[in-house]
């Protein structure tokens, strides 16, 4: 029996034909910037989105700090969402590595920052304050997507208050094809973006940052202090190239399964759809039944987290299939059936 793995999209196998790019892929020493795998991909995704230069990193969070690190120096200051993943979920790598102040901003329920509280937070230009040097966003958002209009009313925001923009665009195709947009129309309010392969695209390991030339050029550095500087990581370059050749266009499956998903939870009593967005499904169920529930699916080939009580985020992606979306509405109407 298949798994059937909703704790997130980060668990996708790469595919045969992924394996097979990979095996095939030349490679070269990439801290000598001679790996010509990384260098096609990092011109790839800058080239795509409208960028200078792109940086191929082991993850999403060393790519968003490397983004941060380059934009803002020590004793710097960037606002973001209270319930960002680069504030909440990456360590205070940013506050850690970069001696970087955060400035968390409560999010509204879109996920956007409004601009009238980020204007309120941003620091006057005195010796008592940390400069405000950047904005950050996310998007998507607990697979909300961003409006596009916010984006560009960000980006004017930004820039009469000289502040840099950064994207932590770790589903950024997802928000691009839920929209309808090229992921360019997205990324193009940025001056940096951080995009996850290894989400739902599918491949095993890598994220990529594009920005300008020069701020690239800081991030290769800062990556390198980091720890982050590969070798022939060109086999994992071929599994991002592979990922967006292949795997973009099919995220519209993913969130139709979500769809479908939360129509058929909506329907279950004892479950309480809070929400679908692109590839999440947010629901509550009572928690003294979530450990019973958690044991009843497991025992079905299904995996769910539990850790973010009591609601739970299904999340579909690559590996999950039209049948394998089928046997958790049976499961779930299983368990709640019996109640
Ligand atoms: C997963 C994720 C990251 C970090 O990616 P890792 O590769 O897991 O470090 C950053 N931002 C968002 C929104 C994410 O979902």
């Amino acid at each position: 029996m298949n798994l059937v793995d909703l704790r997130s999209d980060t668990v996708t196998r790469p595919t045969p034909a992924m394996r097979a790019a990979m095996l095939d892929a030349e490679v070269g020493d990439d801290v000598y910037g001679e790996d010509p795998t990384v260098n096609a991909l990092q011109q790839r995704l800058a080239g795509d989105l409208g960028f200078e230069d792109a940086l191929f990193v082991p993850s999403g969070t060393q790519s968003n700090l490397l983004a941060l690190m380059s934009h803002c120096e020590r004793g710097d200051e960037y606002l973001v969402g209270a319930d960002a993943h680069t504030y909440k979920f990456e360590g205070g790598g940013a506050a850690v590595l970069g001696s970087i102040q955060p400035q968390p901003i409560v999010q509204a329920d879109d996920g956007t920052l409004p601009l009238a509280r980020i204007a309120a937070a941003i620091k006057p230009v005195d010796p008592h304050f940390a400069r405000t040097r950047l904005l950050a966003l996310e998007n998507t958002w607990h697979g909300r997507v961003l409006p596009l209009d916010y984006l560009g009313a960000a980006h004017d925001f930004a820039r009469e208050r000289g502040l840099a923009l950064h994207l932590d665009g770790a589903r950024l195709y997802n928000a691009a094809v839920a929209s309808g947009v090229g992921a360019r129309a997205i990324a193009q309010h940025f001056d940096s973006v951080s995009i996850c392969l290894s989400k739902g695209l599918g491949a095993p390991v890598g994220s990529v940052l594009v920005g300008s030339a020069p701020l690239i050029e800081k991030a290769r550095r800062w990556r390198k202090v980091a720890g982050g500087g590969w070798r022939q990581a060109g086999m994992l370059a071929a599994a991002g190239m592979h990922a967006l050749d292949h795997h973009v266009a099919r995220l519209a499956d993913d969130h139709r399964r979500a769809a479908y998903l939360a129509g058929c939870l909506r329907e279950i009593a004892g479950v309480d759809l809070l929400g679908q967005h692109t590839n999440m499904v947010f629901v509550d169920v009572p928690t003294a039944r979530l450990q019973a529930l958690d044991a009843h699916l497991r025992a079905v080939g299904i995996r769910i987290s539990i850790g973010y009580l009591p609601t739970l985020r299904l999340v579909t992606h690559l590996d999950v299939d039209d049948e394998g979306v089928e046997r958790v509405v049976r499961a779930f109407r299983d368990f709640f059936g019996k109640a």
